[in-house]
């Protein structure tokens, strides 16, 4: 055990050897006293992982140690921290470890928008530090973005909602998903099926559009009201002008057309995006968009006001997110990278056995 002087992770090496982390040792920044100290149990893995180590979303800052939907238990609390966490608690972390916590946004719960905002990894903090996410012993985060875990909820299923769910369940909530809403969710993968699971919890009509039927059956057990699969000829023609809400989550902009999804909406129906496609993304066209008002925008993860919401109806519902597990380790996280990047997963991986890998 070497906390606290260093923690222990599987950092991927290169953009050409992503798929094969390897054990490392490193010093994190230095502890502050609003600061919160977790010892890592589980880890969820995400589509920004992958995005990441491979240099899709561009330069990494190898060696890096990824993962930013963290559940552990507070090993150390900084002096001057004021959200009452005591040390052994179940903690959550999200994609976000920084703001400043004083511009308008940050004081209007936006901190998610924050010019100073920092994330869980891969970003660097004053010092030079860089921060080094969850397939990790340990990680030390400002406690504003640590959250209580309910009692209720499991830890390897709660996991994946700390950046998946929030991702999903914020814009769903903003804009105002609820009893007599018709929801749409694009793309049912790791935040699609989120994206179903909290748009029933939060009341709304809630349809899963995907390009095929493969989905059909496991959107439904999911809870989707409806199901319509982009494939078919002439598939938005009997659904026009009928959606409120559209969320889209898929992760690829390819042979997208945007405007078969935007007619969907009624008049001043939002289609809001999640996903951050590698590529030149969309084509906006609008003649279009005007003949229903229709209103284009995007969503990042969520904010600590949410996400305590959100871990809150999770318990009060019972939701239980698809998840497959896996043991933490060289082997283990080149093998979700691998397969997360493939598509390979119903719906997405918890790193779990944290006790056997780092005793
Ligand atoms: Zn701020
Ligand atoms: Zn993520």
């Amino acid at each position: 055990m070497v906390y606290p002087d260093t923690f222990e992770g599987f950092a991927v090496q290169s953009a050409e050897t992503w798929t094969q982390p390897k054990r490392t040792e490193y010093t994190p920044r230095p502890f502050e006293d609003t600061d919160i100290d977790i010892k890592v149990i589980a880890c969820g893995v995400c589509g920004s992982d992958v995005h990441t180590v491979t240099g899709g979303w561009g330069a990494c800052p190898y060696p890096l140690v990824v993962g930013h939907e963290i559940v552990g238990h507070v090993v150390r609390v900084g002096s001057k921290a004021t959200t009452g966490l005591k040390v052994g608690d179940r903690v959550g972390v999200g994609a976000q470890a920084f703001a400043c916590l004083q511009c308008q946004q940050c004081k209007n719960d936006n901190e998610i928008y924050c010019k100073h905002q920092l994330d869980t990894y891969g970003a660097t903090f004053p010092g030079g530090f860089v921060s080094q996410g969850g397939y990790a012993s340990h990680v030390r985060v400002h406690e504003y973005f640590v959250f209580p875990i309910p009692d209720a909820l499991d830890t390897k299923l709660v996991a994946p909602m700390l950046c998946a769910g929030a991702t999903a369940f914020s814009p769903l909530y903003r804009n105002g998903a609820a009893p007599g809403k018709k929801v749409g969710i694009v793309g049912i993968g790791g935040i699609g099926h989120f994206g179903i699971l909290f748009g029933k919890a939060l009341g709304a009509e809630v349809w899963a559009i995907s390009r095929s039927n493969a989905k059909k059956e496991d959107a439904l057990n999911l809870g989707a009201d409806g199901y319509i699969a982009t494939q078919e000829k002439d598939w938005a023609a009997p659904h026009a002008m009928t959606f409120d809400l559209i969320v889209n989550c898929a992760n690829s902009s390819k042979n997208f057309n945007l405007d078969d999804y935007l007619s969907l909406l009624d008049v001043n129906g939002k289609f809001i995006n999640v996903g951050l496609p590698e590529g030149d993304g969309f084509q906006i066209h609008p003649f279009k968009m005007m003949g229903n008002a229709a209103v284009f925008g995007f969503s990042h993860i969520a904010s600590r006001k949410e996400i305590l919401y959100m871990l809150k109806l999770a318990a009060e519902k019972g939701i239980k997110p698809w998840i497959e597990t896996v043991p933490v380790g060289e082997e283990g996280c080149g093998t979700a990278l691998k397969r997360c990047h493939d598509n390979d997963v119903k719906y997405r991986f918890t790193l779990v056995d944290y006790e056997k890998a780092f005793n």
